[in-house]
């Protein structure tokens, strides 16, 4: 199928031959045609499924009978509103929007928080047909009067899980309360909760449900592989890792904003250009480091879930789990940042023992196993073998059974847990001392790169010495 073959109009077919696209995604050959003849829609897609244009572009055509040149604001009142959970999305959004608008006379803005409000508001008053914005920020506006949505003909709400994760649904719905009754409703979710469905409920009128890609799937062009190690040795298996393919580009994912700033400033010390990305850092701090990282100027970026949403990064060679999220169904939104669009993606998650539980929830979402390969230097202690996938399980059918003999060794006998450890590897219960196998990681690593730098483990990972 042919994008001309969707009944797009000549400046759309046009944008999309200047993005070098040569055939609309399955998710665009099913949503274009629906979206185009006015319906609601329910969309089951993942990012890197080409969702974004599968909305973007039948959107500016609804809108196209609006386009004109006119100075007046009065020309341009917001016609369209598409909702995001974050910046870095509406960001992307934003700049799918203009890319695929560009042959045609609508505006488009870009509205979140984190930023100064009055460049937002002129950039409102100057009239605008499409906004994109993060639900509390677009409150300021309304609250503050610098915004009217009663003319809004389409609704876009875009990643409703993650909103629904970020506690946002309350102002998604209040939103709803100020748009008017009779406009078109397009609601995209990667999975769908009772909460989504409920809000879909709230939102959509007799939509059509699409979903592309099974839910739950992953893409087949990644290959998945699971490093296990201990916990305090990962970062020195991660730092052989990257020294083993020194030109590809990584996004590391991490679990808390703590472990991400550490890990970069361990990996910038062992000479590997790194920076990490999430909730604290300032917007200016966020996008510098993104564009560093889209240009190539950046090797590593290390990422929490929340600030990784929306990324698009396109043809990401790597993925890496420096540490595997709580809830199996991040695998795949995280994973999802490479193989996309048919390239060929790699997945490599590293699993201390305390994470095989995780690792068994991800492989049961995913109904398949990721092959486990240990790295020399980086064998697991016994307490990996020995720590059964389901550790809750174990530990309690364990439990009852020492609680029934009344036998407390039976307790003993679990593999020791390690609260002392960081998950970025730091053992806050001894002094610190390089390890050995940090030492054979260097051995082993194809090339250390001639910027290795003096380590300053201790003072860096105590957050004591900042960036050199
Ligand atoms: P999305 O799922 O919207 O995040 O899009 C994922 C990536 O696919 C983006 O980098 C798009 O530029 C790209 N893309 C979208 N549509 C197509 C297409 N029809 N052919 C090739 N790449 C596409």
């Amino acid at each position: 199928m042919r994008f001309a073959d969707l009944g797009l109009i000549p400046e759309l077919l046009q944008a999309v031959t200047d993005a070098g696209y040569t055939e609309p995604t399955p998710i665009q050959q099913q949503a274009i045609p629906v979206i185009l003849a006015g319906g609601d829609m329910m969309g089951g897609a993942q990012t890197g499924t080409g969702k974004t244009a599968g909305f973007t572009l039948p959107l500016l055509q609804r809108l196209a009978r609006h386009a004109n040149t006119s100075a007046s604001p009065a020309r341009h009142p917001v016609r369209a509103l598409i909702l995001t959970p974050t910046r870095e999305l509406a960001v992307q959004v934003f700049e799918s929007v203009a890319g695929y608008g560009r042959h045609l006379s609508l505006r488009a803005a870009c509205i979140y928080g984190g930023v100064d409000m009055n460049a937002q508001i002129q950039e409102l008053r100057r009239g605008i047909e499409i906004v994109i914005a993060t639900p509390g920020r677009l409150l300021d506006h309304v609250q503050q009067k610098t915004i009217n949505l009663s003319q809004v003909e389409v609704l876009v709400l875009d990643e409703a899980d993650r909103m629904l994760d970020m506690g946002f649904i309350p102002d998604v719905r209040r939103i709803l309360t100020l748009l008017p009754a009779h406009r078109q409703s397009l609601l995209f979710s990667a999975t769908f909760s009772e909460e989504i469905r409920k809000l879909a409920d709230q939102m959509l009128k007799t939509p059509q449900m699409i979903e592309v890609a099974r839910r739950n799937t992953v893409s087949d062009t990644i290959t998945h592989v699971v490093h296990p190690v201990d916990a305090n040795l990962k970062r020195n298996l991660l730092v052989q890792l990257l020294r083993g393919q020194p030109d590809t580009q990584v996004l590391v994912f991490v679990g808390t904003k703590l472990v991400c700033g550490r890990l970069a400033r361990f990996l910038e010390q062992s000479g590997i250009s790194a920076n990490a990305i999430h909730g604290d850092k300032s917007q200016q701090q966020r996008t510098e480091t993104l564009d560093a990282f889209r240009s190539g100027q950046l090797r590593v970026l290390i990422a929490t879930d929340v600030a990784a949403r929306g990324l698009d990064i396109d043809e990401l060679p790597c993925v890496i789990n420096f540490e595997l999220p709580h809830t199996a169904e991040d695998y795949i939104h995280r994973i999802g940042r490479t193989g996309r669009a048919g390239h060929k993606g790699d997945a490599v998650s590293l699993v201390s023992a305390e994470e095989k539980h995780l690792l068994a929830d991800i492989q049961k979402l995913i109904k398949f196993e990721i092959p486990q390969e240990t790295v020399s230097g980086f064998e697991p202690g016994a307490g990996y073998a020995e720590t059964g996938p389901q550790r809750h399980g174990r530990r309690n059918a364990e439990e009852r059974a020492g609680h029934k003999s009344g036998d407390k060794s039976a307790k003993r006998e679990r593999p020791a847990p390690r609260p002392a450890v960081a998950a970025d590897g730091f053992d806050f219960s001894k002094p610190y001392k390089p390890s050995a196998s940090y030492d054979t990681a260097k051995a082993t690593a194809s090339a250390a790169p001639p910027s290795d730098r003096p380590r300053r483990p201790l003072a860096v990972l105590l957050g004591g010495l900042g960036k050199k």
